[in-house]
């Protein structure tokens, strides 16, 4: 078996959502003194690689734990863009190029390639690539069940296209994975692999942190 990550790391005071915590890990235990080291951990649900449930946006939206955990798991579709410039809105054109009409029941990642430009700097906080209202009616239409993207929000970072995006797709009973990295090799990975990101098991949330991985089995 092979497992590929597709996940970002969560580190003390790493790059995270602006309007969310700072992410704090702190020693509260340690050798030789407590004779345990132990960590507290303090960060927002969306932080790091992670899941939104309707629940995110919605007032009366299921929270995450409603969803079965096959639902976070099956074939992936990675529509892979290259070189998506600032704030680019991705739209049904950009959809279209890239994905076949068959998409039921199917996850699809949106690979903009800004994971790799990870980092606590302006562009990456305020100005990536997103999925537009438009672009998300279009994969919502062709009845996925999952969408992914590289960045941690999957509307970008203003209104109203972030509120949009997130309502049309939560609206719709799909959930999302946010701040994912497609790695060197990712591709080669995805073949005959499964995608699968299961959440926390944490009773009513809105989210949580996953490990978003390709399976291979042999
Ligand atoms: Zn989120």
């Amino acid at each position: 078996m092979r497992i590929f990550d597709l996940s970002q790391p969560v580190t003390d005071g790493g790059p995270n959502c602006p309007a969310h915590p700072p992410v704090q890990l702190a020693r509260i235990a340690d050798h030789p003194a407590d004779g345990w080291r132990m960590e507290l951990v303090h960060f927002a649900s969306h932080t790091g690689t992670h899941l939104d449930a309707p629940l995110h946006k919605l007032a009366d939206g299921v929270s995450i734990d409603a969803f079965p955990l096959e639902a976070f798991a099956g074939r992936a579709l990675v529509a892979h863009f290259n070189g998506l410039e600032a704030d680019h809105p991705i739209g049904p054109e950009d959809l279209a190029a890239k994905l076949p009409d068959q998409l039921a029941g199917g996850i699809v990642l949106l690979n903009t390639g800004w994971g790799a430009r990870r980092a606590r700097s302006e562009e990456w906080l305020h100005h990536s690539p997103f999925l537009s209202p438009a672009g998300a009616e279009w994969l919502v239409n062709r009845g996925v069940k999952g969408i992914g993207i590289d960045h941690y929000s999957i509307g970008g970072s203003r209104d109203p296209d972030n509120t949009r995006t997130h309502e049309i797709v939560l609206g719709a009973g799909v959930w999302v994975v946010e701040d994912l990295c497609f790695r060197e090799g990712w591709r080669e990975a995805s073949e005959d692999a499964v995608f699968q990101a299961l959440p926390l098991h944490m009773p009513g949330l809105s989210g949580t942190p996953c490990r978003a991985v390709f399976v291979r089995y042999p």
